[in-house]
């Protein structure tokens, strides 16, 4: 079965594709050149989410469409990045501009090495335009002030899940793919995209 992932983070499909397995055909926005996802103007995951969802899946009639919202949450930062995480250090900040960022606001909170947050997703999956299911993840953790590990993306290497010692950049993928926000939405999303199969 066919599964359009709206994203062009090679990342994210990557992970996707491999907690779904072999039964999709996992497939994103690379595949789809023309498509144009509305702004991402919502204040919550959830909202970014169906607006990604709702917009990818008018513009490929029928097909199944899987949108995901994502960022990380500092609770030293009362929540930032948040909804904000891919713009944090700005409209057209790289994934370093925004560990910068990170790390220069932590570091001015120099009581502490490290910081409580998580990382959040919201799933939404839809077809023509309508929502046929929403789900949530998250995966708690801290942050540390010092890159760690050189895989993953985003803010990987400066998170270290709780229960292990290292960050994600530093963890095989496969450990993050189980416990990851990410992992933990769209395992919440299998059942239903099992029934639509
Ligand atoms: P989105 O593409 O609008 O959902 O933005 C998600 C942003 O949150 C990414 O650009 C990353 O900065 C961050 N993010 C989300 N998930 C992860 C992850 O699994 N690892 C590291 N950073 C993540």
């Amino acid at each position: 079965m066919r599964l359009v992932f709206a994203t062009s983070n090679s990342h994210k499909t990557e992970e996707v594709a491999a907690i779904l397995g072999g039964a999709w055909q996992v497939e994103d926005l690379r595949a789809h050149p023309g498509i144009v996802l509305d702004e991402e103007t919502g204040d919550t995951f959830e909202e970014n989410a169906i607006i990604k969802a709702v917009s990818g899946s008018r513009q490929l009639p029928g097909l199944l469409v899987l949108a995901d919202d994502s960022g990380l949450e500092v609770d030293a930062l009362r929540g930032a990045p948040g909804v904000r995480s891919a713009r944090y250090a700005g409209e057209n900040a790289t994934a370093a501009d925004n560990r910068a960022k990170l790390k220069a606001e932590l570091a001015r909170r120099a009581m502490y090495s490290r910081f409580a947050g998580r990382f959040r997703c919201c799933m939404v999956l839809a077809r023509d335009g309508e929502v046929l299911h929403v789900t949530h993840g998250a995966v708690e953790g801290s942050l540390i002030t010092r890159e760690e590990g050189e895989g993953g993306f985003g803010y990987d290497s400066l998170f270290i899940p709780n229960g292990f010692t290292e960050t994600f950049g530093t963890l095989p993928a496969e450990t993050k793919n189980q416990l990851s926000h990410r992992a933990r939405a769209l395992a919440a999303m299998k059942k239903k995209l099992a029934s639509l199969r």
